[in-house]
């Protein structure tokens, strides 16, 4: 028997190449030792449907997709295993790759960490950003927003840290579980079993690391969910106070506070306009009132407009409907409104007129805060580098000692060079000081893998990469100077970030000729 050890030889013949797999009794086999069986079917003449087979059908009168009742009667010859003659066959190299594919897909699951990071940030940024705005609109409310903001952004190195080190603890465990097996076109059948259990562990391990990503995030992520609650809830104002400005104008100091539409003023004992539906827009001086008049010929206009101080009192009126009544020095005003807002209305008016307790001073504190970058890049590198070194390994092999492989698997002896024992403990070594290298590294992370990529195409790739990452650094800058809008922003970012992916893939595919998975 001269066949190399990572072929599998027939297990009829115990000389060819087997090619076969059976999934009944497990035998590999060459396509000459496969026996056959010829079986009849019934199909169909005009449009060549399969109707079934013989034995077990009865002749059917029409094709039931064209009507056709010209049914003929064909032969097949079908493979069968000469063992213990079951039909199901499959391509040694199909499984292969079905099982390296699940392998592949059980180290992937180390990106969850990134994955979920990159989650994070863009909330974080998003609550930041939409404060930010809301500040420049003179919402000034809740000084404790900074606060807490500051406070999560504190924590994110720390939480890049955990997740990363996890990773590299995960990557390592992964490493020592694929150790030498990694080349995936060597396996051989007989190894399948043991390759499925180690997958097997791997996919735990990716399970209980995604389980640790998501310990680390729960908290922090419920505080900047409460966090965006309460600045939506800004924002919410913020858009409702759109309908002031078209009637009116804040003064010197004056704070818009709140506002709530579908109020309806439904009688007075001193205003003009004692019917009417509009919204009720509180701020830090002032309540006002704007709604449509008029029957025939409605127009919006401001129906009340008086200071706070005037506002001695709110009370609830109605026995059935419930109504508010505000007690004005030169009268009453009474309102019907939606229960949420007569929940709230007499707290916000509490609020707005002591609003000097609650207001953000220091304006400069969420222009800081935005200065942070907080992007979670330099995770993503690291967890991608780990997760390519685990993919890469064992795959240090020229294009040139390759070409053999290709000839040895249709059938022909294979130069023994290719897998000499020497070469193989030599490529393992050298990945254990590469990845051990790269699980040390704590700085300098550039775009892409290191591995193997020298030739002049990946330095060529890995310029254009660095050239799209100066972009990137230049259009958030652009943008956080205010010369993009954010529509513009996001489209230039989307398409910077698709090209950056693309470099990425070919550098990897450069990097190492034989990642063909
Ligand atoms: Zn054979
Ligand atoms: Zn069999
Ligand atoms: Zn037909």
């Amino acid at each position: 028997m001269n066949v190399d050890a990572s072929h599998d030889s027939c297990q009829a013949c115990q000389d060819s190449e087997a090619t076969h797999l059976c999934e009944d009794c497990g035998a590999v086999l060459c396509l000459d030792c496969l026996e056959s069986i010829t079986t009849e079917y019934y199909f169909c003449t005009n449009c060549h449907r399969n109707l079934g087979d013989i034995r077990s059908n009865q002749k059917p009168e029409r094709c039931p997709d064209c009507d056709s009742d010209q049914i003929g009667v064909g032969r097949k010859i079908v493979e069968i295993c000469p063992r213990c003659h079951s039909t199901r066959l499959i391509l040694v190299e199909d499984r292969r790759r079905e099982l390296a594919q699940e392998l592949r897909k059980a180290i992937l699951s180390l990106q969850y960490g990134h994955l979920k990071l990159r989650e994070f940030v863009r909330h974080f940024t998003s609550a930041r950003q939409l404060l930010v705005s809301l500040r420049m609109a003179k919402f000034l409310h809740y000084k404790w927003l900074e606060d807490q903001l500051e406070t999560i952004q504190e924590e994110i190195p720390a939480l890049k840290n955990r997740i990363v080190s996890q990773a590299e603890i995960v990557a390592k465990q992964m490493a020592a579980e694929t150790k030498g097996l990694m080349d995936y076109p060597s396996w051989t059948a007989d190894q399948f079993p043991f390759i499925t259990g180690v997958t097997n562990r791997i996919t735990e391990l990716g399970e209980r690391y995604k389980l640790h990503v998501d310990e680390t995030l729960q908290s922090v992520r419920a505080r900047l969910d409460e966090l965006r609650g309460h600045i939506n809830g800004l924002d919410y104002y913020r858009r409702e106070f759109a309908g002031f400005y078209r009637h009116s104008e804040l003064e010197v100091n004056e704070l818009p506070v709140c506002a709530f539409p579908r109020v309806r003023v439904t009688g007075s004992n001193f205003l003009k306009h004692d019917k009417a539906t509009g919204t009720l827009y509180i701020t830090n001086r002032r309540f006002i009132f704007i709604a449509k008049t008029g029957t025939l010929r409605k127009r919006t206009e401001v129906i009340f407009d008086f200071p706070l101080l005037y506002l001695s009192g709110i009370e609830e009126d109605g026995r059935f409907r419930k109504h508010l009544v505000l007690k004005l020095k030169q009268g009453d005003i009474k309102l019907s409104c939606s229960e949420q807002t007569q929940r709230v209305l007499p707290d916000y008016v509490e609020i707005a007129k002591r609003f000097d307790r609650y207001v953000q001073t220091d304006l400069q504190r969420v222009r800081r805060l935005e200065q942070h970058d907080v992007s979670a890049t330099d995770a993503r590198m690291r967890i991608d580098e780990m997760v390519y070194s685990l993919l890469s390994r064992d795959r240090h092999v020229s294009p040139s000692e390759r070409a053999p492989r290709r000839i040895a698997r249709t059938g022909w002896s294979r130069p023994a060079i290719e897998r000499s024992p020497t070469m193989t403990a030599g490529n393992h070594d050298r990945f254990r000081t590469e990845l051990e290298g790269i699980l040390q590294r704590n700085d300098g992370w550039g775009i892409g893998p290191r591995i193997g990529a020298s030739n002049t195409e990946t330095s060529s790739l890995r310029q254009t990469a660095q050239n799209i990452e100066n972009e990137i650094r230049d259009t958030i800058h652009l943008l956080r100077t205010g010369r993009i809008v954010p529509e513009d922003f996001v489209r230039r970012y989307r398409g910077l970030m698709r090209d950056s992916f693309e470099i990425r893939r070919r550098m990897e595919y450069y990097g190492d000729c034989r990642m063909e998975w």
